[in-house]
């Protein structure tokens, strides 16, 4: 399936070159250089992700993000020219979740992208899980997971490794299981937070990496060398089994 993309952006130069290169990636693009076209174009067309430049005429991207946020859940990367603006997206927690500053390099502007996506992705399987029949969620709760000696048993809720179950906190179960069950995957601190912890837990990611570390000393045969729970600098933590 193919995802939309809504780019935001009054520089026509700039404007091109992003909708390109996401074409040449497979993503339906949408353009505009105006704010209000914008909004209209994001409620017409339900864009998966929006790329949001901060410096629009009529109204500016972080004015686009604070009306958008009241009835669109997709993603919203910023585009940033200056410092004091990623303060300001930062710190007023206008509902941006990931900005970059100008000038970027395409490659990172196509990671960037690619991380949100999966996000959306997996938010939308656990969407469709929690509706899915009765029969296949109950499956999907007796599942174990096996990775080498590692067995995750979900309808347990038990680990073993080596066929020795491990004592694991209530939280440590839980982000194993979240990790295991996307497997492969880069999941950054916040999302494992969120969807771990919960919406409105309070703590930071320093949660999750302190969790990690937990988990790494009781499923890794060396800690200090991890090949289980693996850190994807600048984003957060991969499950390679
Ligand atoms: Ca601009």
């Amino acid at each position: 399936m193919s995802y939309k993309v809504l780019i935001v952006e009054d520089e026509i130069t700039l404007q091109e070159t992003l909708a390109y290169n996401l074409t040449r990636q497979g993503y339906e693009t949408l353009t505009t250089g105006n704010g209000r076209t914008a909004l209209k174009l994001a409620r017409e067309n339900r864009p998966d992700l929006i790329l949001l430049d901060v410096m629009l005429p009529g109204i500016d991207g972080f004015e686009v993000c604070r009306i958008l946020r009241k009835d669109l859940s997709a993603p919203v990367l910023m585009l940033t020219a200056r410092a004091e603006e990623i303060d300001k997206i930062v710190g007023l927690e206008m509902g941006a979740d990931d900005y970059l500053t100008k000038p970027f390099s395409m490659r990172e502007l196509l990671a960037r992208v690619k991380a949100l996506l999966r996000r959306v992705e997996i938010i939308r399987e656990e969407l469709t899980a929690e509706q899915g029949d009765d029969d296949q969620l109950r499956r999907s709760q007796t599942a174990v997971l096996a990775f080498g000696n590692l067995a995750i048993d979900d309808g347990r809720r038990e680990v073993r490794l080596d066929d020795r179950p491990l004592r694991l906190k209530p939280k440590e179960f839980n982000l194993l299981q979240f990790l295991a069950r996307h497997h492969g995957i880069a999941l950054s601190r916040d999302l494992i937070l969120e969807r771990v912890w919960g919406w409105s837990y309070d703590g930071n990611s320093r949660t999750v990496d302190v969790h990690v570390r937990w988990l790494r000393e009781k499923i890794e045969p060396d800690p200090s060398q991890a090949t289980r729970i693996i850190t994807v600098r600048s984003v957060g933590y991969r499950f390679d089994g």
